[in-house]
């Protein structure tokens, strides 16, 4: 490997120079024989990459397997995703959570296609103007799909470096990223970024790490010894889970479902179409349906009520509306509504 472009590599009292160039052998030939195949695996397209980025933050990559060659399908480009209404773009993340992200990725895409002919910047920094792109995510589009030498950190990259150096080495994120910085190849800043990441989900286990079979083990200052470290320090803290029970009614009348739109204002899910809650209504206990379902820090213990022929005279929630079963896929349904309809079979 030539490492003529990395002029700026630095050691530490414990890693030098020819480690760093080791480092990156080993981790980039690892990752060429053993990467996971995955659908935007060696894609160039900066929207693609932008789109595979965006989906898989805070979302498993099995769950966003499923979903990607679909969104790519109905919005193939940015001009398409710009010119789509919002409202479809959130019915057809659905199921995805966190729904500020469609609602920037689609913001964001009007300004690419009015702004920049509707082609992505092309550096990191000019990404990061955009909204819903953070540190992060430009560092990852522009890195992956310009070749743009900008290193990145995520939850598995900031775990690998921990252990991997040591928590006294790596306290806070600052310090992630400068290591992160330190050690990236600049002549595969996108491969390198993606085989840290790549390292982290795979080997590097939050729980417990496979050391064995870690391309970085002889490396590794924290084999086996920090297999499960204390997360590095964040400005704020990870707040406990909260517990909380919700019920909600299904009201069916001649093949139609009644639904409320949340408030366009609501913090979380706004303009998004869910299930009434019970309120103070007797329901029957023979027509119950108990779930969980995790939003952001909370878990919630769900019961659902499904009341064929129900009326909804006596719901005075907003903006409110009876609407044919098989339509429900085309509207914005928040993730517990999908749930809950799929568990009484009115939606696939
Ligand atoms: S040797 Fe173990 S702790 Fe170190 S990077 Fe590899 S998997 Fe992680």
């Amino acid at each position: 490997m030539n490492l003529r472009h990395n002029k700026k590599i630095e050691s530490t009292s414990f890693f030098k120079t020819a480690d760093v160039t080791r480092f990156r052998r080993v981790l980039l030939r690892w990752y060429d024989l053993h990467k996971r195949d995955l659908p935007w695996r060696g894609e160039k397209d900066p929207y693609k990459i932008w789109v595979s980025e965006i989906m898989l933050q805070q979302t498993r990559v099995a769950v966003v397997l499923d979903r990607y060659s679909r969104f790519l399908k109905r919005f193939p480009t940015v001009r398409a995703l710009a010119a789509a209404r919002v409202s479809s773009v959130l019915a057809e993340w659905s199921g995805l959570g966190y729904y500020r992200r469609a609602r920037a990725l689609h913001t964001a895409a009007g300004i690419v296609a009015r702004e920049h002919g509707g082609r992505l910047p092309q550096s990191a920094a000019a990404l990061a103007h955009l909204p819903g792109i953070g540190r992060y995510t430009a560092a990852a589009v522009a890195s992956i799909a310009f070749g743009e030498a900008v290193p990145l950190v995520d939850g598995n990259v900031e775990r690998v470096l921990q252990r991997f150096y040591g928590p006294s080495l790596v306290r806070t994120q600052k310090d992630c990223w400068r290591h992160a910085g330190q050690l990236l190849h600049t002549e595969r800043p996108g491969d390198f970024n993606q085989a840290l990441m790549e390292l982290g989900a795979t080997i590097c286990l939050p729980a417990a790490p496979l050391c064995s079979r870690c391309p970085l083990a002889q490396l590794c200052r924290g084999r086996k010894q920090f297999s499960s470290p204390p997360r590095v320090q964040r400005t704020n803290a990870a707040e406990e889970r909260r517990k909380v029970q919700a019920s909600y009614r299904v009201l069916l009348h001649d093949n139609h479902v009644y639904l409320v739109q949340r408030s366009p204002n609501a913090t979380l899910m706004p303009a998004m179409w869910e299930l009434p809650p019970v309120g103070d209504k007797r329901v029957s206990l023979a027509q119950c349906v108990r779930l969980r379902h995790s939003i952001t820090n909370t878990d919630f213990e769900v019961f659902a009520y499904l009341e064929k022929r129900g009326r909804a005279s006596e719901i005075k929630s907003g903006l409110a509306t009876w609407v044919r079963v098989d339509r429900l896929n085309r509207l914005p349904l928040t993730g517990l509504a999908r749930k809950i309809l799929r568990s009484f079979s009115l939606l696939d």
